[in-house]
């Protein structure tokens, strides 16, 4: 294997008078050219992480290397990596051509050079032409397009992105996110990219490291994190998914047996084999009225709502437990669905749910757990 283009190791950061540690103990490895996303909610500690990266903050304890060399003594002007953020940075005295000239002047490149290089970085944002126009008579896509322009100008070998689609809306925000992929692809650039926004990284990424009170509860491709969560952090966290409490009745060959008022019911083992535990099941992966079949979990259930979601078809049905599971069918079914009120029967296969230990359980699992 080759040696990691950027290594956190065992790096820590407490702020002065933090009680307690923004960054514990992180260990990551980034390959060239990957694009990384540090997907987490707020105060997980993914800003304080790409700071460090970037320079302006120092880490507690550990060291960064970045193609082998600990940087943390580097100043950051010279770690050479391009940067974007939430809110533009845009220089809005100059043109467009004069911050994407920027970075080139201060490192000495020729007129001409820079002159290409202006127009290479704006094509490649789809924004030719543009060269003249001052930030305040560009839209807020148009301003974080130069934004990313410009960090990409000096063809730094990785750049930093942190929550930079933040401030647009949906759409904007949703086109802009194949536009940066495409460029990470065309260019071969490291992305390390920061976002609170699961669905973002999701589609973003070639690897996500799902960051939690300054952990890493998980590091894996967007699939394995979606279909093999290593833990309820990154269930919830990750996707959408129904927690149900239950007890273990037994167990074997990765398979557990669990009952709840709800009934019986079967998983695939993710920690939890024995005990009270928590099976989480995807909305998508809940059959409604499924046949008979071994294996297969049977739970008699009662619609609670119904909405159409265009493309699809969203039930909430309530289980003899209380509780609610969600499930996502086809929109070609929507005619013959029950309507709010039909008593229905759902199901899932035993390798489509997981029984988690229920340590970690989201506060509102433990409350019905404890009730
Ligand atoms: P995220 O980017 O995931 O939202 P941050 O890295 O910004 O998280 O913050 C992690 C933790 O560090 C939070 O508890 C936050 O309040 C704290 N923190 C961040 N910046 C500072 C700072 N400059 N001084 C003190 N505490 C900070
Ligand atoms: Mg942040």
């Amino acid at each position: 294997m080759t040696a990691p283009y950027v290594r956190f190791q065992g790096v820590s950061k407490t702020y002065d008078g933090g009680s307690h540690a923004a960054v514990a103990g992180l260990d990551l490895d980034v390959a060239a050219g990957e694009f990384l996303t540090l997907l987490g909610p707020s105060g997980s500690g993914k800003t304080t992480t790409l700071m460090m990266l970037a320079g302006f903050e120092t880490p507690t304890t550990g060291a960064i290397l970045v193609e082998g060399e600990d940087i943390s003594r580097k100043p950051a002007h010279k770690r050479g990596l391009g940067m974007v953020f939430q809110n533009y940075a845009l220089f809005p005295h100059m043109t467009v051509a004069q911050n994407l000239a920027f970075p080139l002047q201060v490192r000495r490149m020729s007129r001409a050079d820079i002159s290409a290089r202006v127009k290479r970085a704006l094509s490649m944002v789809q924004l030719d032409g543009y060269e003249s126009r001052r930030p305040a008579q560009l839209s807020g896509g148009q301003q974080q397009r130069v934004a990313v322009a410009r960090a990409l100008v000096f063809e730094p070998k990785a750049v930093l992105m942190d929550e930079p689609l933040g401030a647009l809306d949906k759409s904007l925000r949703e086109q802009l996110q194949y536009e940066i992929s495409r460029i990470h692809r065309e260019l071969g650039v490291t992305v390390l990219y920061v976002t609170h926004d699961q669905g973002e990284a999701l589609t973003m990424s070639d690897r996500i490291a799902v960051f939690n009170k300054g952990r890493v509860e998980q590091c894996g491709a967007p699939g394995d994190l979606y279909d093999r969560p290593a833990n309820l952090f990154v269930a919830g966290f990750v996707g959408e998914n129904n927690f149900l409490a239950v007890r273990i009745s037994g167990s074997s060959e990765g398979r557990v047996v669990a009952s709840s008022p709800a009934g019986t019911m079967n998983a695939s083992v993710a920690g939890a084999q024995a005990g009270d535990a928590v099976i989480a099941v995807r909305p998508e992966r809940v059959a409604l009225n499924p046949a008979e079949a071994p294996g297969l979990t049977r739970l008699s259930a009662r619609v609670a709502e119904r909405y159409f979601a265009g493309d699809h078809v969203r039930l909430v049905v309530k289980l003899k437990s209380g509780e609610d599971v969600a499930l996502k069918t086809p929109r070609l079914e929507a005619e013959t669905l029950p309507a709010a009120g039909a008593d229905v029967t759902i199901g899932w296969r035993a390798a489509d749910a997981y029984a988690f230990p229920p340590e970690d359980a989201p506060q509102t699992i433990k409350e019905h757990a404890a009730a």
